[in-house]
């Protein structure tokens, strides 16, 4: 069957992982394992199974190789351990068991592999937190160059692709994302992929403009095709008309114009007109990305997820392992604070080694702190090892999902107990350690003056507080529509706790996705924010909207917002006032 006829201005929408514009033609790289289920006799399985050991260890080679090639290019050493993780992958146990077992029962090896690589498909398709459901294309991409091994289909030579071109392929691994030549590949657009994959990570890294997930690209195009694609709205538009390539030829001109005057702004403190200096700090999910928050000049990190250190092992991590991940990134903050979230699983978050139980309703379940005060032991090795990078640099120590003073009080009871083992030891670390907890559920925000007594910092995680105080599930697709951060009750709920905490006289941060929003900057500022920590891309932005207003102002537009009792009227007077403040960020002010 053919492909469809292309027409003129053909619009799709993806994901969009990588920001920019690119304009160019499409370089088309698919040629994809075809694995025709095949059976083999009993006398074979040997063979077959010494085949498949020896494609393991080509594609070790072939990584190593990848690696050693990649490590002369500075700005992408810092992700060479994905390619670790990867040679790690064809180590795992489960891989290389289950597919001789399937050779056993007398498939062929890439047959074999075929059907080990969907089971793990499906147990990842289970998982519903992103970051951890995309840790599937790890395996997927591992999968992939094995059958091109098994099958004999050669390995794209993505690193030779010749003119300026925009690559397309059904899906990129990282090491073929990687290899690409930043001077003579504009961007690439995939079938599959997410957010949160190793590919989408690299492709911001390599500032390249990439869009995912369009399902179905590959079958549309040729080679050759022109092709504009918006990295930061998830648009390709095949076949541009005259007026679209010129549309999109001013745009970029314009996205490149203010990327290049958001660089100005990285040595910049982040003070309103009226002096209030107001500190930006990096969410970090695996230490590497830390090379992203000095590229952006955060100031320390404002929110260290450690329940990816958890993620993909057998057993949890030690605590000299914990502490050696903690020191990394403290050696590389100098005087600013490093705020480490103790494991934060259950609800969305699944971490299977750990063995959490069913729950008829996770949310609400064993998650965040109730977890790890039931799993006193997993805690206090968490403790211990944060205690002990205490005494490398600036820690502050974050407790997850609380909802009531009794945890907090349990949550320093237990450190206390850990401290005074530290002493009796005699191992150092920061006696004066800052502890703070996240504010998330609708309990903590009703009784934020109570809470502000027991503890050092706040945190508010409105990705959570958002799902409990309007009861969203916010991975639940068809009520995504009700997950509204402009919410009346949210707006609310922030003003009653930067209240408590500015009352108490302790510091309150954000580190929700609110707070990378730089629409939402002004109201957050006028609130009483004094932190905001976010993915640390979004500094810049943030930032040059935070230099440009006053404080006074900001409190002063937050009490107009206090009177709307509808969220959309919230929304329009935040995209007018921002919009007739600073057009040349936000757009002139519609009439
Ligand atoms: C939040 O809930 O806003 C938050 C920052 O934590 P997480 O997204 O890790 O649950
Ligand atoms: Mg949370």
């Amino acid at each position: 069957m053919g492909k469809t006829k292309i027409t003129e201005d053909t619009y799709l929408v993806g994901i969009g992982v990588s920001p920019g514009i690119s304009i160019g033609e499409i370089s088309l790289v698919d040629q994809r394992p075809f694995i025709d289920e095949a059976l083999i006799g009993q006398d074979e399985i040997d063979t077959e199974i010494l085949r498949f050991h020896q494609a393991v260890d080509l594609a070790k080679k072939q990584l190593q190789k990848i690696k050693q090639t990649v490590s002369r290019q500075p700005h992408l050493r810092e992700h060479l351990y994905i390619l670790d993780t990867h040679i790690l992958i064809l180590d795992d146990d489960m891989l290389i068991q289950n597919t001789e077992e399937a050779i056993r029962q007398q498939l062929n090896a890439e047959s074999a592999l075929t059907k080990v690589l969907d089971q793990f498909r499906a147990l990842f398709d289970d998982i519903e937190d992103e970051y951890l459901r995309e840790r599937r294309s790890d395996v997927d991409a591992v999968g992939e160059r094995l059958l091109r091994i098994l099958t004999g289909v050669s390995e794209r030579s993505i690193g030779k692709i010749g003119s300026k071109s925009l690559v397309v392929a059904h899906d990129l691994s990282p090491a073929e994302t990687m290899q690409m030549d930043r001077s003579k590949i504009l961007g690439f657009i995939t079938d599959k992929g997410g957010r949160t994959s190793h590919t989408a990570i690299l492709a911001r890294s390599l500032d390249l403009p990439a869009v995912v997930g369009l399902e179905s690209v590959t079958a549309l195009v040729d080679d050759g095709m022109p092709v504009i694609i918006d990295g930061s709205t998830g648009v390709v538009i095949l076949r541009p008309s005259e007026d679209t390539f010129k549309e999109y030829l001013k745009r970029k001109q314009h996205y490149e114009y203010l990327e290049h005057e958001l660089e100005c702004y990285r040595d910049l403190p982040t003070i309103t007109t009226d002096n209030v200096k107001i500190c930006l700090r990096a969410n970090l999910e695996i230490s590497s990305e830390f090379q992203l928050a000095l590229k952006h000049a955060a100031e320390g990190v404002g929110l260290y997820r450690t329940e990816f250190l958890f993620l993909g092992r057998n057993e949890p991590p030690c605590e000299e392992e914990q502490f050696q991940a903690y020191c990394e990134i403290l050696k590389q903050t100098g005087e600013e604070p490093v705020t480490i979230r103790t494991l934060d699983i259950g609800g969305d978050k699944f971490v299977s080694e750990l063995n959490l139980k069913d729950e008829a309703n996770p949310a609400m379940g064993l998650r965040g702190i109730r977890f790890s005060l039931r799993e006193e032991q997993l805690f206090k090795v968490q403790l211990r090892a944060i205690l002990r990078a205490s005494a490398c640099g600036r820690v502050r120590i974050l407790f997850p999902m609380i909802s009531g003073v009794a945890e907090v009080r349990a949550c320093k009871q237990i450190l206390t107990e850990v401290q005074t083992q530290l002493d009796r030891e005699g191992v150092k670390y920061d006696p004066d350690i800052s502890i703070g907890i996240m504010i998330e559920t609708p309990s903590a925000v009703i009784i934020a003056h109570l809470l502000a007594q027991e503890v050092d910092f706040f945190s508010i995680g409105t990705n959570d507080l958002i799902q409990y105080t309007l009861a969203v599930d916010r991975g639940n697709e068809f009520v995504a529509y009700l997950y509204d951060p402009l919410h009346p009750a949210i707006i609310r709920a922030l003003k009653a706790v930067c209240d408590a905490a500015n009352e108490a006289g302790i510091p309150v941060c954000i580190c929700g996705e609110m707070a990378g929003e730089p629409l939402y900057a002004m109201a957050l500022a006028g609130l009483g924010i004094h932190e905001f920590s976010m993915n640390p891309a979004c500094i810049p932005r943030v930032k040059r909207v935070l230099r440009k207003i006053s404080k006074t102002e900001a409190e002063l537009f937050v009490e107009k917002l206090l009177a709307l009792p509808v969220s959309k009227d919230v929304a329009n007077t935040i995209d007018r006032e921002m919009r007739a403040r600073l057009p040349e960020i936000f757009g002139q002010p519609l009439i």
